[in-house]
């Protein structure tokens, strides 16, 4: 039976690029998206012409009744065996005593619940207990979850410090129930989310400050991801991997 992997905000970035080689090791991918139809079906179309299967679904990760249509999706496919939890976003830069309380509950919404409630369904149908053949999951965490953020978006950091905590406890509650849990953490990648936090200048900006006198692409953080999730870590559960060019 078809394996199927589920990317959350799979249209744009390290989701589109995870979708891509994910479909390249052989899995039928859900392309989740929020509201850019456009990049979903554009990975789709690629995915396809290379001889894979996929299909876009549109949905918010913190909206339940969305997260279950987007795994009907993949029931429809096939059988669901990884699960990547990259959806996430970030804001214009603020102080802490500046953040109005719709800014904190987007945020932590999306980040945090918008992580929670995919992996929920994904152990439903993946864990042995459940009756499922196993699987894994990887959150997309940030090297801003152990350098704070300060005076940019502290509330992001504060996000991804909340998915570093669940990885270790999720990993440790399914080790035994055939699902590994593992995270990623980027540094600066070329992505469109530094425009969306006010910041479109950011990569070229901080490009020198780098460790590695450059920014990282999403194909980079795809690679780890897709690692994570293939048999070479068959012993890797809990781990959180730092893909940032030695920042952080
Ligand atoms: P991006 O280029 O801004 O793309 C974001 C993706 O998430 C898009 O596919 C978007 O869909 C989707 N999305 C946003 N809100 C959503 C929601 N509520 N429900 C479902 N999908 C949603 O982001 P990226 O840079 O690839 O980042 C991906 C992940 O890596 C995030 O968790 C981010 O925090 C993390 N990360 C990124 C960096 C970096 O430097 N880029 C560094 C550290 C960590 P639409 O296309 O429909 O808008």
């Amino acid at each position: 039976m078809t394996r199927v992997a589920l990317v959350t905000g799979g249209s744009r970035g390290i989701g589109a690029a995870c979708c891509r080689l994910l479909a390249a090791r052989g899995y039928a991918v859900v392309v989740n998206y929020a509201g850019n139809e456009a990049a979903a079906q554009a990975v789709v179309a690629e995915i396809a012409g290379s001889g894979g299967r996929a299909v876009a679904v549109q949905g918010d990760v913190a909206v339940e009744a969305d997260v279950l249509r987007m795994f009907a999706a993949a029931d429809a496919l096939g059988m669901l065996g990884a699960l990547v939890n990259n959806a996430g976003v970030v804001d214009l830069p603020a102080r802490v005593d500046e953040m109005s309380v719709e800014r904190l509950n987007r945020m932590f919404s999306i980040n945090i619940i918008g992580s929670f409630l995919p992996s929920r369904e994904a152990i439903r149908r993946m864990s042995t207990k459940h009756g499922g053949k196993g699987g894994g999951i990887v959150n997309l965490s940030s090297a801003a979850a152990t350098l704070g953020a300060p005076g940019q978006y502290v509330d992001y950091a504060a996000s991804k410090g909340a998915i570093d905590s669940f990885t270790i406890g999720l990993a440790r509650e399914l080790a035994a129930e055939g699902i590994r849990v593992n995270a990623v953490r980027p540094g600066v990648i070329d992505t469109d989310i530094h425009a969306s936090g006010g910041w479109p200048d950011r990569v070229a900006q901080v490009r020198d400050s780098l460790p590695m006198k450059r920014e990282g692409t999403a194909e980079e953080v795809a690679q780890a991801i897709t690692w994570l999730l293939s048999d070479e870590a068959s012993y890797v559960t809990g781990a959180i991997l730092n893909v940032s060019g030695g920042r952080g």
